[in-house]
């Protein structure tokens, strides 16, 4: 049964890559980039060629815009009661998770992650895909005003046009954390993946075409940063923006939303710490901060990267985070020992490296070496060593997002000591503490700067439970919370004076 199901997915992810170069998906019909551009996708863990796709031009974007345009306006989609839209919401949900095989090679092919990781992702897709959805048909969309002599309420109406931009490193979860409270609400989204992993995203737009989502409600436009996502954040047709990435490109998304008046949410990037106090179990602390450390290599925002250990356990700490980084399992992501696969592009490794090189530079001491590894039989694969550098905590590899899998230690001596060192970080997206004494971790967890505070686990995502940066981490509210469903809602008030 489970080797028919893999005979499946392996047929249609054939097909599906035998349909390259990708064509973009606007209007509900797919299309080559008007001026016949493509990119190339590759396989991180084999540094080897994927897939084309087509790269939108300002054209394809003005195009997709206008589709979301008309879909919005014509195609019923936002006057639909919720739970009219959620017949089609949970078809989608529904095909994602009997197509959940296909979608997590694709997605391991393109991010290189391991395979059980993937389909966590495409998993939680569907789960934010149901919650909003379910959310969507249990909150008032109307509300009555109790005033002195005055009938009067407000409506809550979908906004228009949305646009998302996303990272690479987590491409089909994030698009489900964005788009499903938009398209909840009743508004229709235009997707511009990233070139380096958009080919879940377009898979995603196949479905959406079976489970009967009007034409123009859903359309992706994979292309470059610079062209296609600067020309979607400048569009003056859109009514909302969602950006996830970096803080250097937020700022300019931000900027060209700005001028047109568009509001935008932006999820940016993190360098979050683990306190961990004197009385942890050392063997199970290690051992899950190393599994954060290591999780899609190291390219999650919110990931532990600074470790601020107790002085009197250091010594120790240090010698069994050591010891059990240099057991991870390096490799493709369909073996299934592997724990950690390739990062995503030689870009992304060089990157890494020149953290490392530029840390010692500045006194860091690597107390486990990095660098570049190989995987026997896929020497062209973008793999690293996972690296462990301690020092200072001015030390650039201890103050910037690195997103790879290095943390930096720290030590301190006291609670208030650990707290200020936590928040001298210019972002703050998440970090976490790490103690058997429940008092202390909710008094530091409320103490620490940043969107949000795990106690004894880091990396921890619940639908309900908002996820949002301040700082350099971001603005508008976040996701996953009930209130992201209302950010896509504009509020109208009505009155009559009685
Ligand atoms: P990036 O900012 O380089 O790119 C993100 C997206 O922006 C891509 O689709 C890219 O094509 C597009 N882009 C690039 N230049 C653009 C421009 N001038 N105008 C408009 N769009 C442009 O980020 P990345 O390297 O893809 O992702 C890593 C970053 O994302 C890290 O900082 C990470 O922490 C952050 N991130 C944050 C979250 C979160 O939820 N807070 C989640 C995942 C990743």
């Amino acid at each position: 049964m489970a080797s028919q199901e893999g005979t499946k997915s392996a047929t249609a992810l054939e097909e599906f890559l035998g349909a390259s170069p990708l064509q973009l998906f606007i209007g509900g019909q797919w299309c080559p980039s008007r001026l016949g551009e493509t990119f190339e996708v590759l396989d991180p863990g084999l540094g080897a060629r994927l897939a084309d796709v087509h790269d939108a031009g300002e054209i394809d974007v003005d195009a997709a815009v206008r589709a979301a345009r008309q879909a919005f306006q014509k195609s019923g989609w936002a006057r639909m009661a919720p739970n009219e839209r959620g017949v089609y919401l949970h078809r989608l949900a529904d095909l994602v998770e009997s197509h959940k095989n296909t979608l997590a090679r694709i997605e391991s092919l393109d991010v290189g992650k391991p395979l059980d990781q993937a389909v966590w992702d495409i998993e939680n897709f569907s789960a934010t895909m149901r919650y909003y959805t379910e959310l969507s048909q249990h909150v008032a969309h109307r509300d009555p005003i109790a005033v002195a002599r005055h009938e009067a309420w407000t409506v809550r109406h979908p906004y228009g046009v949305c646009g998302f931009i996303f990272p690479w490193n987590f491409p089909f979860l994030l698009v489900g954390w964005g788009i499903s409270p938009a398209l909840a609400a009743g508004n229709t989204v235009v997707i511009k993946p990233a070139e380096d992993t958009p080919l879940s995203t377009l898979y995603l737009a196949r479905l959406a075409k079976e489970a009967g989502i009007p034409d123009g409600v859903i359309n992706v436009i994979p292309g470059l940063g610079e062209t296609a996502g600067a020309a979607l954040a400048r569009h003056s047709g859109l009514n909302r923006m969602s950006f996830t990435g970096s803080p250097e490109v937020g700022r300019l998304v931000a900027e060209a939303c700005g001028r047109n008046l568009v509001a935008v949410k932006l999820e940016l990037g993190g360098k979050g710490a683990a306190v961990i106090f004197e009385d942890v179990d050392l063997d199970s602390t290690v051992d899950q901060l190393v599994r954060a450390i290591t999780l899609n290599a190291g390219q999650v925002c919110c990931t532990a990267s600074r470790w601020v250990v107790h002085d009197s356990i250091y010594s120790k700490f240090a010698q069994r985070a050591v010891d059990r980084m240099k057991e991870v399992r390096i490799g493709y992501w369909n073996d299934t020992k592997t724990e950690m696969g390739p990062l995503v592009s030689s870009k992304q490794v060089a990157r890494v490296l020149g953290y490392l090189e530029r840390g010692c530079q500045e006194g860091a001491e690597a107390l486990l070496q990095g660098g570049r590894t190989k995987v026997p039989g896929k020497e062209g694969g973008f793999y690293v060593k996972p690296a462990i550098l301690a020092g200072s905590a001015e030390n650039v590899a201890a103050r910037e997002e690195i997103f790879g899998p290095v943390p930096f230690l720290l030590r301190f001596r006291d609670e208030s000591e650990a707290i200020d060192i936590v928040n001298r970080s210019p972002y703050g997206l998440a970090n976490s503490v790490w103690t058997e004494d429940l008092n202390r971790a909710h008094r530091v967890a409320e103490k620490l700067a940043a969107g949000n505070s795990w106690i004894n686990a880091h990396n921890v995502f619940v639908h309900g439970v908002p996820y949002a940066g301040i700082n350099l981490s971001g603005l508008g509210g976040g996701v996953l919370g009930p209130r992201t469903y209302f950010d896509y809602l504009r509020e109208k008030s009505v009155v009559r004076p009685l």
